[in-house]
């Protein structure tokens, strides 16, 4: 047996002990995890059944769900009475129940054991809906302010920028938009006041990497879509072509 072959060995037998010793449970609700599948996105199947998805066909700026209606029609009511700086908007899931308690545990405790189940989703969406990074240059996370990213000491945002690098192959250039203004929360601010709070709050470090590409903004969660618009407007400005916008949920 050749030194590879040992230390796999080794390190499957010491994976073996560490499961005896401290079963894997559900990263959402701390069931004990049974199978391999469950194991491997640190979830159990009972909450997984229970993410819903958020069924196709999309309004083009919102990315809500407009199942039912005619293919015809690409932009909700709502959104027809608005300006957008982006050109498209695509969520994944809807922000309730389990995706909800999930995405907390993620942001708010700490659970980088969801990560993968985050990415992995994520990706499953790109490649259901290949339409999201056709033609795009790169991806760019929508940033925190320093003071929240050394308060949680990462961004959700970028893990999930790291999934469609990881699922498309297109450059990160989260690094050219930063966020210099600490806002007041968006929570618990109506719509009108979300759009008001957040103005000014991005700026573009490198204008020259940006000039003339096209690029997916991505973010955790989609609100009222001020914060990804006000993002959008600071890269437009900088001379960017097209802007997409990718969240892994919006509000029900
Ligand atoms: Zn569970
Ligand atoms: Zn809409």
């Amino acid at each position: 047996m050749g030194k590879y072959a040992i230390l796999v060995n080794s390190m499957q037998i010491l994976t073996s002990l560490l499961n005896l010793a401290y079963p894997p449970v559900c990263g959402i609700c701390d069931k004990k995890l049974n199978t391999i599948k469950e194991q491997k996105l640190s979830v159990c199947d009972e909450c997984l059944v229970l993410i819903k998805k958020n069924p196709a066909p999309y309004c083009f700026k919102c990315g809500r769900s407009m199942r039912g209606l005619s293919e015809a029609v690409k932009i909700c009511w709502e959104c027809s009475k608005r300006e957008f700086s982006y050109e498209r908007s695509w969520s994944a899931f809807i922000y309730d129940g389990v995706v909800k308690k999930a995405l907390h545990l993620l942001k708010y405790s700490n659970k980088i054991s969801l990560s993968g189940l985050f990415c992995g989703m994520l990706a499953d969406f790109i490649g259901a809906n290949t339409e999201v990074v056709r033609k795009m240059d790169a991806v760019i996370a929508v940033p925190l302010h320093g003071i929240k990213f050394r308060e949680r000491e990462f961004n959700q945002a970028n893990l999930l920028a790291s999934a469609v690098v990881k699922a498309s192959d297109i450059k990160d250039l989260s690094g050219c938009l930063k966020r210099g203004v600490a806002t007041r929360p968006q929570s618990g601010l109506d719509k009108g006041e979300r759009f008001e709070n957040i103005k000014g709050a991005f700026s573009v470090t490198r204008e020259a990497c940006l000039k003339g590409k096209n690029l997916l903004l991505v973010d955790d969660l989609f609100t009222t879509g001020a914060t990804l618009n006000e993002c959008a407007s600071a890269l437009k400005k900088a001379g960017a072509n097209r802007i997409n916008c990718l969240t892994f949920a919006r509000g029900a």
